[in-house]
């Protein structure tokens, strides 16, 4: 291991993990702030998991937007003409790529090298990269993912035929003649099935709970763009949207899926109706809960078995973030506990940056975190009063950033936030700190 770091004068730069959405949103924050940094990222080139080549990315070739691009894309940097309202990842990563390049971020950025290993020293911090090399930061933005780490149950018995997990999926040619059991229904394990149906022998999924299906359109438009001016109070939007539900999708119980013990929005709703209509054909079937396994076997917790070649774990990630040690990051229990999901109590010079989920907050959401992060630096070198004041507020407690809604106490839920409550908190805070 070497220490170059004094040679590289690192130490009046930031370094970011990451080039996704919410690293490149970080690099262009800081750079419009003025401040000086580095990115590292250990794929290819910059898009996160929307760039397939990316040896972390989550994606499927069949990949889509679910939420829409007029609620996705950034404010400043439109897609292009022509893009479909749900476009694919392929043109994700050109976007991605086209907007590195308006913003001037390639320039700072290290490709195919990854951080192994971040901890405080003195006033900064020294990262370890993956070629060995150690430089010293005056802090660090962290910019990893959320949406990487497979999060994989334990059965009881053993299973002869294939798992994997959706994370290492990548095309349908794998399901071919095999049947197979998908476990879990979020928007990855949905998709997974309606690929596999044309292509497996037969395609069964397997759930624990019920879920709530949201069409991509709804008159016609999409659906995360319809009533966005009525802003309803959170229990009529409940109901209301509820019964659209009912009346575009029907009831999921008919289909087979146990009824949801939660309300709408209390869980990321699943935005694919393609699977209630092949469920609808007889070309999927809806399983209960997993019992065991045994052999080729899967037996379900309603007593009913059937026999598999593949299964694949729909099941959902972990937040991970290995090269830094849970103490540094204020972890308590699921999650890291950070003001506004960013700012870490103690340190000035350490943030997080995508570690958030919501309905619809897409890449601007995700922007203005980072000018949030940036603005407070800025703001904070210049010593003004509203930011000293920020600084002993996020050793605090967070405001309530729920929007009234009871949110599933899953991991995966530990770290959601109201779209709207969210971004008026960052937006309120970006204001006061620019004055
Ligand atoms: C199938 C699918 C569909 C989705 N659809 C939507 C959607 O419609 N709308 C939406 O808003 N979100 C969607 N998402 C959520 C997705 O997480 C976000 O779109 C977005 O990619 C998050 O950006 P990010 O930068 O936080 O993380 P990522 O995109 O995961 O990027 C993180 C980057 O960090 C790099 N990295 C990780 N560790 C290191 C390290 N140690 N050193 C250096 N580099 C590192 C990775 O290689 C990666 O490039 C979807 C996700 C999936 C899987």
């Amino acid at each position: 291991m070497q220490s170059i770091y004094k040679a590289l004068n690192t130490e009046n730069k930031f370094a970011v993990i990451g080039a996704g959405p919410a690293g490149l949103s970080g690099a262009r924050a800081l750079k419009e702030c003025g401040i000086d940094f580095d990115g590292f990222e250990m794929g290819v080139d910059v898009g996160g998991l929307w760039n397939i080549n990316n040896p972390q990315s989550t994606v499927y070739e069949s990949a889509h937007l679910i939420s829409s691009k007029t609620t996705t894309e950034f404010k400043d940097f439109p897609m292009p003409e022509g893009t479909p309202d749900y476009p694919g990842q392929a043109q994700m990563r050109e976007y991605f790529i086209a907007f590195a390049k308006q913003y001037g971020l390639y320039a700072h950025y290290f490709f195919n090298t990854g951080v192994n290993k971040i901890e405080p020293q003195g006033d900064k911090w020294a990262v370890t990269l993956s070629d060995g090399n150690v430089y010293l930061y005056k802090g660090v933005v962290i910019a990893n993912g959320t949406l990487s780490e497979p999060n994989i149950p334990e059965f009881k018995g053993h299973f002869d035929g294939e798992i994997m997990h959706s994370a290492a999926y990548k095309n349908a040619e794998i399901f071919a003649g095999k049947r197979v059991l998908v476990i879990g229904a979020g928007n990855s394990g949905c998709d997974i099935v309606v690929d596999a149906v044309h292509r497996a022998k037969k395609v069964d999924i397997s759930v624990r709970r019920g879920y709530y299906f949201v069409p991509k359109y709804i008159f016609g438009k999409p659906s995360d763009t319809v009533g966005g001016a009525i802003k309803l109070p959170r229990l009529l939007k409940q109901m209301v949207d509820n019964k659209l539900l009912k009346w575009f999708t029907g009831d999921p119980v008919k289909f087979g899926f146990p009824k949801p013990d939660y309300k709408i929005y209390e869980s990321h709703p699943v935005i694919n109706t393609l699977i209630l209509h092949h469920i609808g054909q007889g070309d999927v079937k809806v399983q209960s809960d997993i019992d065991r396994f045994e052999g080729k076997k899967v037996w379900f917790k309603d007593g009913s078995f059937e026999e598999y070649d593949l299964i694949m774990l729909s099941t959902g990630y972990k937040l991970h973030y290995p090269f830094i040690d849970k103490k540094y990051l204020n972890w308590q229990h699921l999650s890291p506990e950070l003001y506004l999901n960013i700012f870490h109590p103690e340190y000035d010079n350490l943030f997080v940056l995508g570690m958030i989920e919501a309905v619809g907050i897409g890449w601007e959401g995700r922007y203005e975190q980072a000018k949030l992060m940036a603005t407070y630096i800025k703001s904070l070198s210049e010593s003004k009063a509203y930011a000293r004041r920020f600084k002993e507020r996020k050793k605090g407690k967070n405001p309530d950033m729920s929007g009234g809604y009871n949110y599933l106490k899953l991991s995966r839920m530990s770290y959601y936030v109201h779209k709207d409550t969210y971004r008026n908190i960052v937006k309120k805070e970006i204001s006061q700190l620019e004055k």
